[in-house]
């Protein structure tokens, strides 16, 4: 057997013939296993859908408590027999419930690790690394020019222009899952205990984020109606990106805007955006945590999906790993 007869690209994501599903498939399929819930690779409306319970958890949460006609829960680590091919959820360290899929069969492993990271994050399972045959890894910041700085000198700057500025209020632009609840844990990791104010958009996923132990401290709705502009001098906001454009963002006195995103690396997007303060925060590897983890799975084929594949694939090449581009469409990546 060859990897490509375990594993191969068709228009509606990955799939896997002889265990006849598909990894986080674009369209709506019979059997579909899911890396984790961002909205890209959690699709509502396939029959039978295998994940984490955290993301199922979460998909339940954004589309419904219908949106698969069934589910179970895949424990981290534990193997899980899919028509005869074996597969198992490592941590993948992206966001909360985030898994890599190993997937097993005549005596080769390949390991789809969706979206990942190596850099700590309080708020998720760390990412473990599972050798393997081929690693299907994506490429957002796959990039040399992309070196992510460290997330708590980026939240210091935040916390420092909050001093600098006590009669302004900060607007923070964060994805609603993940991001946002990472922003909120590591303000509070820098000793910053004052009620964090957060649009209705974020309200349900900090709750579950807190109900599965991650401590978000005191946190009020940025939504109230009628509410003195006054009240949110010197105050913390987050709410997602695209409210930022809507009438919400004109209640806040003389706001400094930020958004937390790896793509805050590059000028352009910060003044497209118009950004006052970018906080460069990813959930994504940069170049140095793609090429480790690369090297690190011992793999010796590599097939890169979603960003900018050349430069990884090329990487490879020089490494003496085949690598080839999969060309998958749909992922756009709303998290960053
Ligand atoms: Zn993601």
């Amino acid at each position: 057997m060859q990897a490509r007869d375990l594993l191969h690209p068709r228009p509606e994501g990955l799939y896997c013939p002889p265990g006849d599903f598909f990894i986080d498939p674009v369209r709506p399929v019979d059997r579909a296993l899911i890396t984790h819930g961002h909205s890209d690779h959690a699709r509502a409306g396939h029959r039978h859908v295998l994940a984490t319970q955290q993301t199922l958890d979460i998909m339940a949460l954004r589309y419904g408590e219908d949106f698969a006609h069934s589910s179970q829960a895949a424990p981290y680590g534990e193997t899980i027999d899919v028509n005869g091919v074996r597969v198992s959820f490592h941590p993948a360290g992206h966001v909360l419930g985030s898994a890599q899929i190993a997937v097993e069969h005549g005596g080769i492993r390949i390991v789809a690790s969706g979206d990942y990271k190596r850099a700590p994050d309080p708020t998720c399972a760390d990412f473990e690394l599972v050798p393997c045959d081929v690693f299907i890894t994506e490429a957002t910041f796959g990039l040399p020019v992309f070196r992510h700085p460290r997330p708590r000198d980026e939240i210091g700057r935040l916390l420092k222009s909050v001093s600098q500025f006590p009669e302004r209020a900060h607007l923070v632009g964060a994805y609603a899952l993940g991001k946002a609840q990472r922003v909120i844990r590591l303000i509070r990791d820098c000793g910053y205990d004052q009620p964090i104010y957060i649009h209705g958009a974020l309200a349900r996923l900090c709750d579950y984020y807190d109900t599965q132990g991650i401590d978000l401290g005191p946190l009020e709705p940025a939504t109230v109606e009628g509410s003195a502009k006054r009240d949110f001098s010197g105050a913390i906001v987050v709410g997602p990106p695209s409210a930022f454009a809507d009438r919400w963002a004109r209640r806040f006195p003389d706001p400094v805007t930020a958004f937390a995103s790896g793509w805050m690396r590059i000028r352009q997007r910060v003044k497209q955006r118009g950004v006052e303060l970018p906080l460069i925060l990813s959930d994504h590897s940069d170049w140095d945590e793609l090429t480790r983890t690369i090297t690190e799975t011992g793999a010796r084929e590599v097939w890169v999906t979603h960003g900018r594949e050349e430069a990884l694939v090329r990487w490879c090449e020089l490494q003496g790993v085949a690598a080839r581009p999969l060309h998958l469409v749909g992922y756009e990546d709303e998290a960053e």
